[in-house]
């Protein structure tokens, strides 16, 4: 029946799926790692697939570092992955703004962290804002009014812990001025396990902030938008189809690789569990799922 075949199948030929592919993208927070935590056994995954001749790419959603940030992250924790193979959120913006010839001579409006910045000096894109800007309350005198760059032609929004009230006027007023100012979002994860001891608000309440000032959405270019996965299937010549797309999140990390058309195992070692994938009010199923990755090692044809 269509039900049964729209269900998640728990994963118990691991050598079936990963014969079936040439290309696993991994997510990386609740699939590699949790917070600074390695998760049991991936070191040994990755190189098991690695010799099986598998190519191995980490798309994150999460834009506080670059890719060569994260290189140094992976290297700490023991995992040998080159910067040129780690994708997050923050090279995504850089990238989509190469990719549409945005101009050299226009600027960039960033609220978040070094990483969005990073990537963008590489890139040879002018910015302002960044996680200093604003701070201090703003004093609402009459005749005030707060002036802006009018050679801002895209703001970038993204995970922010400095985020302040100057950044929603100062965006705002970029956007709403210039009907032609872009509004991009590195991503709209609504909440993470930023500590073990609770979820914390990240990229989707800051984005959220202008949507509500601006009433325009944003156009996002982390996960589940098929921005990052074009261009990985562009970039390394890879089919859809031959991709299977390992992550702990339904709504990014699944509807990304369902939306690319690949192959989606989900893993239950981050922020989805079992009861939350078959609960009825969840749409998203994907492939296969599992505990966690390492299960590539002891899950032999039965
Ligand atoms: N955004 C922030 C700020 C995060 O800290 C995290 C995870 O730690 C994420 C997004 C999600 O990252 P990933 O796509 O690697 O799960
Ligand atoms: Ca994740």
């Amino acid at each position: 029946t269509t039900k049964a075949s729209a269900a998640a199948q728990p994963l118990t030929n691991a050598d079936e799926l990963i014969g079936s592919v040439e290309t696993f993208i991994f997510d990386c927070d609740g699939v590699l790692w949790k917070g600074d935590k390695l998760i049991d056994g991936v070191p040994q995954t990755l190189d098991m697939l690695r010799s099986r001749g598998k190519r191995l790419v980490f798309v994150t959603n999460n834009s506080t570092k670059s890719r060569k940030q994260y290189g140094k992250k992976f290297e700490s924790l023991g995992l040998d992955v080159s910067e040129e193979e780690i994708f997050a959120s923050s090279f995504a913006a850089a990238t989509y703004l190469k990719s549409i010839d945005f101009p050299k001579d226009k600027k960039v409006y960033v609220v978040g962290e070094d990483g969005i910045l990073k990537e963008l000096e590489l890139a040879g894109f002018q910015y302002l804002g960044g996680p200093e800007d604003g701070g201090k309350k703003i004093e609402l005198k009459p005749g005030f009014l707060m002036e802006h760059d009018k050679d801002v032609g895209a703001v970038v929004v993204g995970f922010d812990r400095y985020f302040n009230y100057y950044k929603v006027q100062y965006g705002t007023l970029c956007i709403r001025e210039n009907p032609g100012c872009l509004f991009i979002a590195t991503n709209r994860d609504a909440v993470t396990h930023l500590t073990d001891a609770q979820e914390w608000a990240v990229g989707g309440s800051m984005v959220g902030a202008f949507v509500g000032s601006t009433l325009r959405e944003p156009l996002v270019v982390g996960k589940p938008s098929t921005f990052m996965m074009d261009y990985l299937a562009n970039k390394f010549r890879i089919l859809k189809s031959q991709i299977c797309m390992v992550g702990d999140r339904l709504d990014t990390d699944i509807l990304f690789g369902q939306n690319g058309g690949c192959k989606t195992l989900l893993v239950l070692s981050g922020v989805t569990s079992l009861s939350m994938l078959q609960s009825p009010s969840n749409s998203i199923k994907p492939d296969f799922y599992t505990n966690k990755i390492s299960d590539f090692l002891s899950l032999k044809a039965s």
